[in-house]
């Protein structure tokens, strides 16, 4: 139906979340509208992104660098780390400004039915700096979700065998369940996080 290049690109958009086919052909053939250079611009910056960035060596979080921003911040509490399941979690909690410590995303959460274990996620690495660093409070911020709940209480039962001094929080409810972390918003995100409680 389509030169095979315009298809190419259909194919490639509609692997995009929240992107159906429909939406796919619309968005090519506003790219096809596009001029030269905003066409360009769009396709060097997806290439620039994958080529510059990575995931901190320390908490999984998006990097430029060996480091992220937080954990390279010297003023960023070592000894307090919220637990998150991914990068965009992290930008969600800075926005409340309520949290001056560091993170650890997990790229993910506990689904044994969709073959997701403990090993596919950076657990052992949490461990590793809960131990090493000396760490008095985990904040588990993983999303109010079936797996989200999981995996906090994995967690939390991981910490106290590891290390029965850090104490291991999880934001107070208020927060939508079911939903991500993602889309709440900043007050409600804030309180939660205020208010957390013991897990
Ligand atoms: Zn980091």
């Amino acid at each position: 139906m389509y030169a095979p290049p315009v298809q190419r690109l259909i194919t490639e958009l509609s692997k995009l979340p929240g992107v159906g086919g429909r939406t796919a052909q619309r968005l090519a053939f506003h790219l096809l509208r596009a001029s030269d250079e905003d066409a360009a611009a769009l396709a060097d910056a997806i290439k620039e992104v994958k080529e510059r960035i990575g995931l901190c060596e320390v908490c999984f979080n998006l990097a430029d660098g060996p480091l992220c921003r937080i954990c390279a911040d010297e003023r960023r509490d070592p000894e307090l780390i919220c637990v998150v399941e991914e990068p965009s979690d992290v930008i969600s909690i800075e926005r409340t400004h309520e949290f001056r410590g560091r993170y650890h995303v997990l790229g993910g959460a506990l689904s044994p039915i969709d073959g997701v274990d403990p090993e596919d996620l950076k657990i052992a690495e949490l461990y590793a700096r809960v131990r090493d660093d000396d760490v008095r409070e985990v904040v588990v911020a993983t999303n109010p979700t079936t797996t989200g709940e999981a995996t906090a209480l994995h967690i939390a039962a991981g910490i106290r065998e590891i290390a029965p001094d850090t104490s291991v929080t999880r934001l107070a409810s208020g927060l939508p369940v079911g939903a991500d972390l993602e889309y709440a918003d900043e007050l409600t995100l804030g309180r939660a996080l205020a208010g957390r409680r013991a897990l």
